[in-house]
């Protein structure tokens, strides 16, 4: 495997950074996961869009524009001879000193990985992930807003304690309203009598690029898709429950918080979708 480090091919094993880097340091930085399928990088353009308005919010310059970042990212799968393939980028804001003045930091890294990720076995697609709300709040969009997709995720990957603690695979975060956000590393929504829910931006969650697939997916097959907060309650008598992530696909809920979704398998909108989400990615994007 060749990890792309500024313009320049690495060996995995040899690709390292600097202990000065803030992106180790403070976090600060950000990223992207992208994934390939059958030599498609699925959506590449709308994650690259996200990058670059994630750096512009705070006001770290990428050294190359989003047309040379898309090539280095297209030529690193090449590199890579990969078919199927998950596609970390990361930027971080580089070697600055000990304080956390970032302009100090005149060098950011650009880094992309080219390996394989396996969020959940087959088994759980089928059979469909217990999951449960915990106390950690999605951090407010005053604060470090969710739709930043920075290096900084302590957050979520409290979030990801607490699923461990409980021994289940996922965790839901709400805001600080109590109203559902999204999970440690995906989006949520629920089908209620034939209508599909997500909630809004607003609530506090990433624009996931899964999440906006299955939205025009539910488009293109005449499922009315809203975008409304929901609560815990929602959740619990939902008809069907389904996260969306790159790396998780779609993959169905069947319990939440001990409470069993309908009758505890995957609903059929949940299987359409992720039958033509399975079929959207081999072609919407670059070869
Ligand atoms: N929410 C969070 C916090 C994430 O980290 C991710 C993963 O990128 C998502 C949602 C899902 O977004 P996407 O579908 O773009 O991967």
């Amino acid at each position: 495997r060749w990890v792309y480090m500024n313009g320049r091919y690495v060996k995995k094993e040899e690709a390292t950074v600097s202990i000065f880097d803030h992106g180790f340091l403070y976090g600060d930085g950000i990223f992207e996961g992208i994934r390939v399928y059958d030599g498609n990088v699925f959506r590449l353009r709308d994650h690259l869009v996200r990058l670059y308005e994630s750096a512009h919010s705070i006001m770290l310059d990428i050294p190359l524009d989003i047309d040379e970042m898309e090539q280095a990212v297209v030529e690193a799968v090449r590199k890579n001879e990969l078919r199927d393939a998950y596609i970390r980028l990361v930027v971080s804001r580089g070697k600055g000193d000990l304080g956390l003045d970032p302009s100090k930091c005149s060098n950011p890294q650009i880094i992309i990985i080219v390996d394989q990720v396996r969020l959940f076995p087959q088994e759980t697609y089928e059979r469909g992930l217990k999951i449960i709300t915990v106390p950690t709040r999605r951090n407010v969009p005053d604060a470090l807003n969710p739709k930043i997709k920075s290096l900084n995720y302590l957050n979520n990957i409290l979030v990801k304690i607490e699923a461990n603690q409980a021994g289940v695979g996922e965790a839901l975060m709400l805001n600080a309203d109590g109203y559902v956000a999204e999970g440690s590393g995906d989006n949520i929504f629920l089908v209620k009598k034939g209508i599909v829910y997500t909630p809004p931006g607003y609530v506090g969650a990433l624009d996931g690029i899964t999440r906006q697939a299955i939205i025009d997916l539910c488009q293109r097959h005449n499922y009315t898709v809203k975008e409304e907060p929901f609560t815990r309650h929602d959740v619990y008598v939902a008809d069907e429950v389904f996260l969306t992530g790159t790396a998780a696909e779609v993959i169905a809920v069947v319990n939440v918080d001990g409470r069993t979704i309908a009758d505890g398998v995957p609903g059929p909108v949940t299987r359409h979708l992720l039958q033509e989400f399975r079929k959207l990615v081999t072609v919407d994007g670059i070869q």
